[in-house]
């Protein structure tokens, strides 16, 4: 499954792969521990010296004709992200396009892969140097990825990877290993040299381990759980990272928002991929003279989602990723109302679904607010001015996003420079993100950024040539 040769690695065991929804079959696929995961590297590593000569146009080539293939076939893309994953098949959809949109824009950057001229006769007795740098390949990248958005978080690594001319390896989620596997076949399809990108479906803790402590393996780009994230930087050694973990976010609203715009951005925010999102509207603060009518319209909203069967068109949110994620969400909101909060709506699991839920009166410091919920509860916070809104929202040991909505451009412009986190959505929840743009946290939400371009600039490492010219005796 990983690559076309009689050389690939040998699979160790199978991996179910259940629907969450109702823990059915969706498929049993060859899984791949330690051992398998070495010889990989050993494939990637005789890849890498092909992957750094591929010539730009066609590297840009691959990622288009990779992206015009998911594109194509956008509908069994959809499909199996839904099948395997937490989404809706409309959410589904809508990752697939950005997965397309993130391999074309990874197309396009390959171009802007540049260097600089480097002005050596600053330093006397430097007149006769003259040079610039250029960006080389990392080299082999290990890419680590979770399962909420188990295609465009891929195609994030994946795509920019080859774009700097790396070798790259995907382990993806155990359970959601099918969309970065399609997402294999669409590469093949568009002739990826042999070992430049593999998928090797595997366990966190033998070939996710294996991956991360291997010394050919020149970055770890991983997304996924904080402590995890602790986790391999502590067993990789020396290596570069991206990590891109998880958050709390809070979302903003001051006494002169439009009610009308944040209301359904802000319920979006909460409930997509069932609050299993880095972005995830956790922490809604409202100002305290629209505290109870902004409250009871969002209150009212989350009512309303409708959460279900994931396939149906009809749906508006899907269900936890396994038993294990609903009974964690449902005991977070129990501790949280025995420990004083009270609940606004939801508050109920059914399997593996949980539904849309509002606290308030979540006392300060509670682990609800604290630490990242990954589900879809929400906690109501009351603030006086706009210093009490930031004291809440910096609170916390996370900073990814944040959103502010407000009509003051002054206000909008003070609060945003002083949260603490890696992008400020002004009139749109934390959950706005551009592909394009740069994304990663502060705090314990990681380290470097993603996004297109930005995430090459970690990839790549500038190399400097100089040159020392010998002029001729009386050269001008
Ligand atoms: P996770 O940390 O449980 O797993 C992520 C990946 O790490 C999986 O592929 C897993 O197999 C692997 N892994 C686990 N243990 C490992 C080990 N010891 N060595 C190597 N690999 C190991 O995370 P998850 O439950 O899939 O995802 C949820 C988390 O991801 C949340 O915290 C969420 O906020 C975060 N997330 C962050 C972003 C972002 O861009 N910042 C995006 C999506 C999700």
């Amino acid at each position: 499954m990983s690559t076309r040769t009689s050389k690939a690695p040998k699979a160790n065991g199978r991996i179910d792969v259940l629907d969450p929804q109702d823990g059915s079959l969706v498929e049993s696929i060859p899984r791949y521990d330690a051992k398998g995961m070495q010889s990989a590297i050993d494939q990637a590593d005789a890849a890498l010296p092909r992957a750094r000569r591929m010539p730009v146009h066609e590297r840009m080539r691959v990622l288009y004709d990779a992206a015009d293939y998911v594109d194509r076939h956008r509908g069994e893309f959809a499909e199996t992200l839904s099948r395997e994953g937490v989404k809706t098949i409309n959410e589904a959809r809508a990752e697939v396009a950005r997965t397309v949109m993130t391999l074309r824009l990874s197309a396009e950057e390959t171009r802007r892969i540049v260097g600089n001229t480097i002005a050596f006769d600053q330093r006397p007795g430097s007149e006769n140097r003259f040079g610039y740098s250029r960006r080389i390949p990392v080299g082999l990248i290990g890419a680590i990825t979770p399962f909420n958005d188990p295609l465009n978080l891929v195609a994030h690594k994946v795509g920019p990877a080859i774009a700097g001319g790396n070798a790259v390896i995907v382990k993806p989620h155990e359970a959601t290993p099918l969309s970065a596997i399609k997402l294999l076949e669409a590469f093949h399809a568009a002739g990826v040299e042999e070992g430049i990108f593999q998928v090797i479906p595997g366990y966190g803790a033998d070939a996710g381990d294996a991956l991360v402590v291997d010394e050919r393996v020149r970055m770890i780009s991983f997304t996924g759980g904080r402590e995890t994230g602790e986790k391999i930087m502590q067993r990789a050694g020396l290596k570069k990272f991206g990590m891109e973990l998880g958050s709390n976010s809070p979302t903003i609203v001051m006494n002169d928002a439009d009610l009308e715009q944040a209301i359904p951005a802000i319920i979006g925010g909460a409930v997509a991929a069932a609050g299993q999102n880095c972005l995830h509207v956790q922490r809604l603060l409202l100002h305290e003279s629209i505290y109870e009518t902004a409250r009871d319209q969002f209150v009212e909203s989350m009512g309303r989602i409708r959460y279900g069967d994931k396939y149906s068109e009809d749906m508006d949110m899907g269900p936890m990723i396994d038993p294990q994620a609903a009974e964690r969400v449902d005991n977070s909101v129990q501790k949280a109302l025995r420990d004083g909060a009270r609940l606004l709506t939801g508050g109920q699991r059914q399997g593996n679904f949980y539904a849309p839920t509002v606290l308030e009166a979540v006392p300060d410091n509670h682990p609800m607010v604290k630490e990242e919920i990954f589900g879809p509860v929400t906690s109501l916070h009351a603030f006086r001015d706009e210093d009490e809104a930031i004291a809440i929202a910096n609170n916390v040991d996370y900073g990814l996003h944040a959103g502010v909505f407000t009509s003051d451009v002054d206000a909008a412009f003070r609060v945003a420079d002083a949260l603490e986190c890696g992008g400020v959505m002004i009139n749109d929840s934390s959950d706005y993100r551009l592909d394009a743009a740069p994304f990663g946290g502060v705090k314990g939400s990681g380290i470097g950024r993603e996004g297109v371009g930005y995430v090459l600039n970690e990839m790549t490492e500038p190399k400097v040539y100089c040159f020392n010219i010998r002029f001729p005796k009386g050269w001008t």
